[in-house]
């Protein structure tokens, strides 16, 4: 693991060379400044190849992962009315759902079966679920599954867990571990980092609402890691924020984990294992119909997108700063993504494992990321319903993402939730090296335009559904 403290240079030109092979070897630490101006003024390629150095100082030339498991959303009835999500409902709707218990356990049997090691599990908001529900479940799945992860629960399900049981404690952290422990002791492994987004308050309360904020979000993976508790982060960008504020919600985790690793690791702590960003996905959004910049009434592209003009690096910024802050959208096509991508495996120089989001920007793209400073290629994914619930769902089965991987210079590995390699894919019974024609993949679509039905991302055997564009991966 990382140093929690590689030293600051905050006189130094962003573009030192002596800098940037510091930060590479973990020697000297980005500031938020410099983070901004690396962004910026790099170019494309060499802010990846910097990315990619690093990852390999710290995961080596060889291997590069990936994870089976099942993304299960346990309820889509939810409080919060995020303008970025098109997968919530109200209770009284007539698509509104919970899932029972059998069949949850079913989707955790069928993970189990194809070689899953564990369950994501997160779901809406939903205050008609006591506490006795979550342990019940957990319960249920420890004792028929318990080899199986569960990695559930994200910090704005954990603030309304708070809000709906009203558990002892005299602070907000107090409350959070009330609730945390038992659940902990049902079952609970680790806590995924849903819900990020952006973190600066003006971005935040104008594309969540109803969602925790800042302080809670990292309060609730505060008492995770003192519980020695694992935990990941994310970042859901390319909407109305600046890119300042990519960079503080970077600082905000690098802050948050240096507190981590300094009070918590001699005690079995926890800590931010791995940090993944994606871009927004619009389709079915209420902020996906906000006209892109440039393409509103009187948008000026010599001024400054209004989201650049809101964000400081302290996410200090208010909507009153910008007359037309959250009226434009600014959306992350590859480049945007990859760059993100690159930047925060340089600026995290304390979270291990940096993911590459096939998911949203699609399989190629997933691939690319893996040379623009990504270890993990994710999820072979059995189930996603909130990313295709707003217009995205690719589907990839072990062979082919083994095949991404491979093609993209490294050795697939499968790997477990604690990052650990399982089963490295070196020999001809690798799940890519047992596929002689690679035809039928290539006629195997894997983008799926309509939300597909739960066999749509089948693990075994690399079809999907129908309606589909072509997307192939290279065959020799
Ligand atoms: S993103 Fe999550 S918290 Fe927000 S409305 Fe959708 S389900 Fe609810």
């Amino acid at each position: 693991m990382t140093s929690s403290s590689p030293i600051l240079r905050p006189n130094v030109d962003a573009l030192d060379s002596g800098l940037l092979d510091a930060v590479v070897h973990g020697e000297a630490r980005l500031t938020p400044e410099q983070g901004l101006n690396i962004y910026h003024r790099l170019p494309l390629q060499d802010l990846g190849d910097l990315a990619d150095q690093r990852a390999r100082f710290l995961h080596g030339d060889s291997i590069r992962t990936y994870v089976i498991d099942r993304n299960i959303n346990y309820t889509n009835v939810c409080t919060a009315k995020c303008i970025f999500c098109a997968f919530r409902r109200n209770h009284e709707d007539e698509d509104a759902y919970t899932l029972s218990y059998e069949d949850l356990l079913r989707k955790v049997g069928e993970c189990h079966d194809i070689g899953g090691t564990q369950i994501l599990m997160q779901g809406g908001m939903n205050s008609e679920l006591p506490l006795d529900w979550y342990l019940e479940l957990l319960g249920q799945i420890k004792s028929q599954y318990p080899s199986i992860h569960v990695h559930a629960f994200s910090p704005p399900e954990f603030i309304e867990f708070v809000s709906f049981f009203d558990p002892p404690g005299n602070t907000l952290e107090e409350k959070i571990r009330s609730v945390m422990v038992p659940l902990r002791e049902a079952g609970l492994d680790s806590i995924p980092g849903g819900g990020g987004e952006i973190f600066a308050p003006a971005v935040r309360d104008f594309i969540g609402m109803g969602k925790c904020n800042a302080e809670a979000w990292l309060t609730v993976m505060k008492v995770a890691h003192e519980l020695g508790m694992n935990t990941s982060a994310t970042m859901m960008f390319g909407h109305v924020e600046g890119i300042g504020d990519r960079i503080h919600h970077m600082n905000l985790v690098r802050e948050w984990q240096d507190t981590a690793i300094r009070d918590f690791s001699t005690d079995g702590g926890g800590r931010y294992q791995a940090f993944i960003s994606w871009p927004f996905q619009p389709e079915n959004t209420a902020l996906g119909r906000i006209p892109q910049w440039g393409e509103g009434r009187g948008d000026d592209l010599s001024t400054e997108f209004p989201g650049d003009a809101v964000a400081t690096l302290d996410g200090s910024g208010t909507r009153k700063d910008h007359r037309n802050f959250g009226r434009r959208l600014r959306m992350a096509g590859s480049t945007a993504y990859l760059r993100t991508q690159a930047l925060s495996r340089l600026y995290l120089d304390n979270v291990w494992s940096i993911g590459s989001s096939w998911v949203t920007m699609g399989p190629l793209v997933g691939q690319v990321g893996l040379t623009y400073g990504a270890n993990d290629m994710g999820s072979v994914m059995m189930e996603e319903n909130v990313v295709s619930s707003a217009g995205t769902t690719y589907c990839l089965n072990e062979a082919t993402i083994c095949r991404l991987i491979r093609d993209a210079g490294f050795i697939p590995a499968q790997r477990d939730n604690e990052y650990r390699v399982l089963k490295p894919h070196f020999g001809p019974e690798s799940p890519d090296m047992k596929v002689t024609d690679w035809s039928a993949f290539r006629e195997a679509r894997l983008h799926v335009e309509n939300s597909p039905d739960e066999a749509g991302c089948g693990v075994g055997d690399g079809a999907s559904g129908s309606n589909t564009i072509e997307l192939t991966i290279d065959g020799r």
